[in-house]
C-alpha cells in the first residue's frame, strides 16, 4: 500500500473502500480491517462538538467488544437496568406506569449509555492499530465501474479501485446516489431538543420515558447523578426551549420530569434535530453496500440508529469472513451484495415501522388510537410472557421467539449475567 503522499498522486488498488468516518463508517472499516481485508477509509474530518450520547443495546456491546472498542469505553459507560414508561399525555385515557427490568430476562442490563465523543475516539484508537486500514481525510466525489471493479474518486484527485465499496457517507450519500439507489424520505412535525443534565437525586440506573402529547421525553442514565435527555417537541415548543435562559430552562425541565431526579442543571449546550426518516430502496447493488444512515435514518426515539448500523456491519462481516485477497473478494461480491440486501431488509423495515408507530400513536388526536396505545402498554406491563418477549426483542433483534435461553450469546460475550430470581 502506498504512503499517504503517494496516494494523493496515483490510482490506488484496495480490497474495500469505506466512504464516511461517522460511527457507522469507522466501525465498518475497523471490522473489515480486523478480518484482514485491505481497506481505504475516505473520511473527511468530523466535527468535534457533538455532545450527544448513544444507548448501546444487546448485541451492540458484543460486536464492539469483539472489535476491541468496548474495553476502551466501558469505564465511562453507564448501565440501563430498568426502562420505565410514564404516560404524561394528560389525556382522559392514560396508560399505567410500566417498568421493564433487565433482571427479569436474566440480564444485568438492557444496554449501556456512552458519550458519542468517547465512542468515536475509542473506535479511532482501535483503528490506529490496524495496519491494513488506510485513512484518507478526503470526501468521495463519485463512483463508477471500471474493469470489473468499483472506481471511486476522491476530492484530492486520487482514484481508488476497489472490489467492494461500503457507503457510510451519511444521509445525503454521494456514493448511494452514484450507485443509482433511490430513497424514501419522510418527516414528522417535531424537533428533538437534546442535552445532558446533572441532577441532585440518583437515577438508580432507570431510563425513564415520559410519553407527552408532542412526543417522548426520554432520560437515559449517563453517570453518577448525570443523565442525557432527548425531549421531542413540536417546532415552536422546541424553539421556546432553545431560547430560555439557563435558570428558567432548568426549572422547566425539572417540571417536565415531575422532579423525579430532584433539581436539574443543563450541562453543556442544547442541540436540536428536526425529526425525519429515510430508507433506501435497496441496501446493496452492484459492488456497493450501504451501512448506517446512508441506508436508514430514524427519529431519535428508542435508540435505534447506531444499534441498527452495528447489525449492518455484523451482517456484512458475516458475508466477508474467510475471504482472502482482492481477487477472491471480487469474485464473491455478487453473492455478498445479493445476500446483504436480502438479510438487512426485515430488520430495517421492522425497526422503522415500530419507531414510526410509537411516535405517531402519541401524536394521534383520535381516541381509538389513544385507547389502543394505552391498552398496548397496559398489556405489556401486566402480562409476563408478552413483557418478556418485548424486552428480549428490544435488546436483541429476532430473539423474542427464540428458545429458552435467547440471551446466551449476550451473556457469554458480555459476561455480566445476573441470575433471575
Ligand atoms: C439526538 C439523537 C440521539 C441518538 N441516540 C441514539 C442512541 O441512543 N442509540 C443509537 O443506536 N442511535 C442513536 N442515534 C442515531 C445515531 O447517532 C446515528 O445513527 C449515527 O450517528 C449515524 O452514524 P452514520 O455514521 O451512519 O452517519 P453520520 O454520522 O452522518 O456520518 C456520515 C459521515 O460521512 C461523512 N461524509 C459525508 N459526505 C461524504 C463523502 N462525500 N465522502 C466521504 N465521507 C462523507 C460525514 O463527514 C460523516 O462523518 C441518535 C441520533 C440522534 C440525532
Amino acid at each position: 500500500m502506498p504512503d499517504r503522499a503517494e496516494m494523493k498522486r496515483q490510482d490506488i488498488e484496495t480490497g474495500i473502500l469505506v466512504a464516511g468516518g461517522g460511527l457507522a463508517g469507522l466501525t465498518a472499516a475497523l471490522a473489515l480491517g480486523s478480518q484482514g481485508h485491505d481497506v481505504v477509509l475516505a473520511a473527511p474530518p468530523a466535527p468535534t462538538t457533538d455532545g450527544r450520547t448513544t444507548a448501546l443495546l444487546g448485541d451492540s456491546v458484543n460486536l464492539l467488544e469483539s472489535l476491541g472498542v468496548w474495553d476502551r469505553i466501558e469505564p465511562d459507560a453507564h448501565a440501563l437496568r430498568i426502562m420505565r414508561l410514564i404516560d404524561a399525555t394528560g389525556r382522559l385515557l392514560r396508560a399505567p406506569q410500566a417498568d421493564f427490568r433487565a433482571q427479569e430476562i436474566g440480564l444485568d442490563a438492557f444496554g449501556y449509555n456512552v458519550a458519542n465523543a468517547g465512542l468515536l475516539q475509542a473506535i479511532r484508537e482501535a483503528l490506529s492499530g490496524i495496519e491494513n486500514v488506510h485513512i484518507i481525510e478526503e470526501p468521495v466525489t463519485g463512483l463508477t465501474e471500471e474493469g470489473g471493479n468499483a472506481a471511486v474518486t476522491l476530492l484530492g484527485g486520487a482514484k481508488v479501485h476497489a472490489a467492494l465499496v461500503v457507503a457510510a457517507d451519511g444521509r445525503n450519500s454521494i456514493v448511494r446516489q452514484s450507485a443509482g439507489i433511490g430513497v424514501r424520505n419522510w418527516s414528522y412535525p417535531q424537533v428533538a431538543v437534546v442535552c445532558n443534565l446533572r441532577h441532585t437525586l440518583p437515577h438508580n440506573d432507570i431510563s425513564t420515558e415520559f410519553h407527552t402529547p408532542t412526543g417522548p421525553f426520554t432520560l437515559v442514565p449517563l453517570g453518577d447523578r448525570r443523565s442525557s435527555l432527548v425531549c421531542v417537541e413540536d417546532a415552536s415548543g422546541a424553539e421556546r426551549l432553545m431560547e430560555l435562559d439557563r435558570e428558567t430552562l432548568n426549572l422547566e425541565l425539572e417540571r417536565r420530569m415531575q422532579s423525579i431526579l430532584g433539581k436539574v442543571e443543563v450541562d453543556g449546550k442544547l442541540q436540536k434535530f428536526a425529526l425525519s426518516g429515510m430508507m433506501a430502496e435497496k441496501f446493496a447493488v452492484g459492488r456497493t453496500v450501504l451501512v448506517g444512515e446512508t441506508s436508514h435514518v430514524f427519529p431519535p426515539i428508542g435508540a435505534q440508529g447506531y444499534n441498527l448500523s452495528l447489525r449492518d456491519v455484523a451482517t456484512l462481516t458475516g458475508l466477508t469472513s474467510g475471504i482472502r485477497g482482492k481477487e477472491q473478494l471480487s469474485e464473491r461480491v455478487p453473492v455478498i451484495v445479493r445476500q446483504y440486501d436480502a438479510r438487512r431488509r426485515g430488520d430495517v423495515h421492522a425497526r422503522t415501522a415500530s419507531v414510526d408507530l410509537l411516535n405517531r400513536s402519541l401524536l394521534s388526536p383520535y381516541l381509538p388510537v389513544q385507547v389502543l396505545r394505552s391498552l398496548g402498554i397496559a398489556a405489556l406491563s401486566s402480562f409476563g410472557p408478552l413483557r418478556r418477549f418485548a424486552m428480549r426483542e428490544g435488546a436483541v433483534a429476532g430473539s423474542g421467539l427464540r428458545g429458552a435461553d435467547p440471551f446466551g450469546r449476550v451473556r457469554q460475550s458480555i459476561g455480566r449475567r445476573r441470575d433471575a430470581s
